[in-house]
């Protein structure tokens, strides 16, 4: 697709209503889908030169490459239907989830598992992070409106300056204490340490309830761009 050029303009249109929709993302596309589907012509502009916004997969000699891996996990029944709608199943396939945090030198699994937590983070450094989380929870940030505020209550200082502050500020280039937290409900949904302890003594406990410790996710074959 070309700069700001139609991407998807369907012949059927329900009277004359016009539509422009911005963007070739995830949401655009699926506008446009939706539109489609009720019989109204939609045009989609995009600014890139090709679809998929974020989500993109991106093609060079012949590999695929996922501009971040994107899991499919939902809990909305319209957007699993939707995915299936697009997708056949033979090429929605159901993956094993294998995160790992790089921790000092270290990897340790994620979602945690208490053995391998403790073993490379150490007793004492655990136990700091505990206490830590301890204080958070009887002294918790004033302001939570903002990511920074909302992540130390849910996970304390020491692990917040360890682990969040400097993953978050590379991956989305902004200082956490100046992004708003639904950015953090958003991506740590219902997650804290507590729970993160919890899960880690007793796997499979929570896994289907917080989405950041799924251990399976459906993924598209060929990726999730177009
Ligand atoms: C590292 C990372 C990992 C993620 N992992 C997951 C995951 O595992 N599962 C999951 O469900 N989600 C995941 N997400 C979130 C997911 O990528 C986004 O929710 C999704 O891409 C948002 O889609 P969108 O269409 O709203 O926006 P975008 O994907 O940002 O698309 C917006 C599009 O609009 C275009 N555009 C913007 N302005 C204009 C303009 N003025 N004119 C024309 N075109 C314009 C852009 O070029 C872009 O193509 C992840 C995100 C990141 C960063």
């Amino acid at each position: 697709m070309s700069d700001e050029t139609s991407a998807t303009t369907p012949e059927t249109t329900a009277g004359d209503q016009q539509v422009v929709v911005i963007g070739a993302g995830p949401a655009g596309l699926t506008a446009a889908f939706q539109f489609h589907k009720h019989g109204i012509a939609s045009t989609i502009l995009e600014a890139d030169d090709m679809v998929g916004g974020i989500s993109r997969t991106a093609q060079r000699d012949g590999w695929r490459f996922d501009i971040g891996g994107h899991r499919f996990f939902t809990k909305v029944q319209p957007v699993e239907d939707l995915w299936h709608e697009i997708l056949p199943d033979e090429e929605f396939l159901m993956r094993p989830r294998k995160s790992r945090i790089f921790y000092k030198g270290k990897y340790l699994d994620y979602p945690l598992r208490a053995f391998n937590a403790l073993k490379n983070v150490g007793f004492l450094e655990a136990t700091g992070y505990v206490f830590s989380y301890a204080w958070a929870r009887i002294r918790p940030p004033k302001d939570q409106t903002n990511y920074e505020g909302w992540l130390v209550a849910r996970f304390g200082w020491r692990l917040y300056r360890a682990l969040f502050k400097t993953y978050t500020e590379k991956l989305w280039g902004v200082p956490v204490s100046e992004m708003p937290a639904d950015w953090a409900a958003q991506r740590v949904k219902g997650l804290s340490l507590g729970n993160a302890i919890v899960n880690a003594l007793m796997p499979k406990r929570n896994q289907k309830d917080i989405t950041s410790l799924i251990e399976e996710f459906q993924y598209p074959k060929y990726g999730p761009g177009p």
